[in-house]
C-alpha cells in the first residue's frame, strides 16, 4: 500500500486575519488578547502545534511554545507569512515572555471557553497581575465562519478523499464485515489518499446500533438488508471534511426501512435547498424538521440539524432550532437531519455546504445510493 501526496494547496492570506482581530479587541473591552485556542492560534499565524500561547498586543505578536517546536514554529509563520517575536522555553520562561510582553496593558482578554477556573486564577495572581483580565467570547471564532477560497479548496480536497475512500470500501460491505473492520478500512484509505488524519472518530453503525447516532464501531458483522451510517471526515492542512452516507447490502429487510431513508433523503434535500445567504440557521433546521415530522417521526429525529466545520469538526455557526446564526457567504455547514428508531435501526445523510448568495456549493458528493449490490 502506498500513499497518495497531494497537489499544493492555493495560498491563505493568514496574515491577513490579525488586523480584523485587532479591530474586534475594542469592542470586546480590551487592548490585547491572550489566544490560547489551538485551533485559533493556527488560524492566525499558521502553527499547528500541540502547545502553545498567542499574545496579540496593539503593534505586535508574540507566540510562546516550548522546544518541541523550535524549529516548526519559526518554519510554519515563515511560510504563512506572519511575523511575530517567538519565545521559546519552559513554562516559567514562557510566563516570564509574556508577562513583560503585555507589561501595562490596561486591559488583557482571555477566551472564556477555553481557559479553565484553575489557568484563570494562574494568569492573574502570576502571569499577568498588572492587567484586569477580561472574558472574550467568539472573538477568534466570529472570523472564522467565513472561509476564504484557500480554506474551502482544503476542505473540498479532505471532502473529495472521503468520497473516494467511500468508493474503495464499498465493495467489502457484501462480504458479512464487522463495523471495526470497515471503519479501519475507511481511515486507511483516507490516510492513503492523502489525508492527514481523520477529522473525528469514524462512526460505522450497523442494523440495531444504527439507532444510536453516535454509536462506536463494534465487532458486529454488517448483515443484508440492514441500515448501515458511515459517518466519517478527512483532514488536510488542518481543514476537516463531514459526511454521513447510510447504506444497506441489498435491498432493505422491511418496508419501514425503506420509508425512513426516503424521509431522510427529502429531508436532507429540502434542508440543502434552503440554504442561502441571510437565511436564518435555525430555518434550515425547521425544514428538515417539518419533513420528518410530517412523516411522524418527529421524536426520532436525535439531534440538531448541522454545525460549521473548518479547523474544527464542530465550529460556528451552529445549524439548531435555538440557532440566531444567520447564514452568509462563505459559511461551511454540514446539513445531516436522521431518523433513529431502536426497533429498525438508524438512518442520517450529511453533506458538507459552502454558503454562497443565491444558494450552496456541496463538497461531498459521494453518490447517496442506498443498495450495495
Ligand atoms: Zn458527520
Ligand atoms: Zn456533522
Amino acid at each position: 500500500m502506498t500513499t497518495v501526496s497531494l497537489p499544493p494547496h492555493p495560498p491563505m492570506d493568514v496574515a491577513g486575519r490579525l488586523p480584523r482581530l485587532r479591530e474586534r479587541m475594542g469592542a470586546a473591552g480590551c487592548e490585547a488578547v491572550l489566544v490560547t485556542t489551538l485551533a485559533n492560534i493556527r488560524y492566525l499565524t499558521g502553527f499547528s502545534g500541540s502547545a502553545g500561547l498567542l499574545l496579540v498586543l496593539p503593534d505586535e505578536l508574540v507566540l510562546s511554545t516550548d522546544g518541541r517546536y523550535q524549529f516548526q514554529s519559526a518554519e510554519q509563520l515563515a511560510a504563512a507569512g506572519v511575523e511575530a517575536r517567538i519565545e521559546v522555553g519552559n513554562g516559567s520562561a514562557q510566563r516570564e515572555a509574556l508577562a513583560a510582553a503585555a507589561g501595562a496593558v490596561p486591559r488583557l482578554g482571555l477566551e472564556a471557553a477555553n481557559v479553565t477556573w484553575a489557568r484563570q486564577r494562574s494568569f492573574a495572581a502570576e502571569w499577568f497581575p498588572s492587567s484586569e483580565l477580561v472574558p472574550t467570547e467568539g472573538l477568534v471564532e466570529e472570523l472564522r465562519r467565513v472561509k476564504d477560497d484557500g480554506e474551502v479548496a482544503r476542505m473540498a480536497a479532505a471532502a473529495g478523499i472521503a468520497d473516494d475512500a467511500l468508493a474503495a470500501v464499498k465493495p467489502m460491505l457484501a462480504d458479512g464485515i464487522s463495523e471495526a473492520d470497515l471503519a479501519l478500512a475507511l481511515d486507511s484509505e483516507m490516510r492513503r489518499l492523502g489525508a492527514s488524519g481523520c477529522s473525528f472518530d469514524t462512526i460505522v453503525a450497523s442494523g440495531p446500533n444504527g439507532a444510536k447516532p453516535h454509536a462506536r464501531p463494534s465487532p458486529r458483522s454488517i448483515e443484508e438488508g440492514e441500515l448501515v451510517v458511515l459517518d466519517f471526515g478527512a483532514i488536510v492542512d488542518g481543514y476537516c471534511s463531514d459526511m454521513t452516507r447510510t447504506v444497506c447490502v441489498g435491498p432493505p429487510r422491511s418496508p419501514t426501512l425503506s420509508r425512513m431513508v426516503e424521509v431522510v433523503a427529502a429531508s436532507q434535500q429540502a434542508g440543502v435547498e434552503a440554504v442561502r445567504a441571510g437565511q436564518a440557521a435555525a430555518d434550515i433546521d425547521r425544514v428538515c424538521r417539518q419533513v420528518i415530522a410530517d412523516a411522524g417521526w418527529a421524536d426520532a429525529f436525535l439531534h440538531s440539524t448541522g454545525h460549521g466545520v473548518g479547523l474544527d469538526i464542530h465550529e460556528a455557526p451552529f445549524v439548531s432550532a435555538t440557532s440566531s446564526d444567520t447564514l452568509a457567504a462563505g459559511y461551511v455547514v454540514t446539513v445531516e437531519p436522521g431518523v433513529y428508531l431502536p426497533d429498525h435501526g438508524g438512518v442520517r445523510i450529511e453533506d458538507t455546504v459552502v454558503v454562497t448568495d443565491d444558494g450552496c456549493r456541496t463538497l461531498t458528493l459521494a453518490p447517496k445510493d442506498l443498495v450495495v449490490p
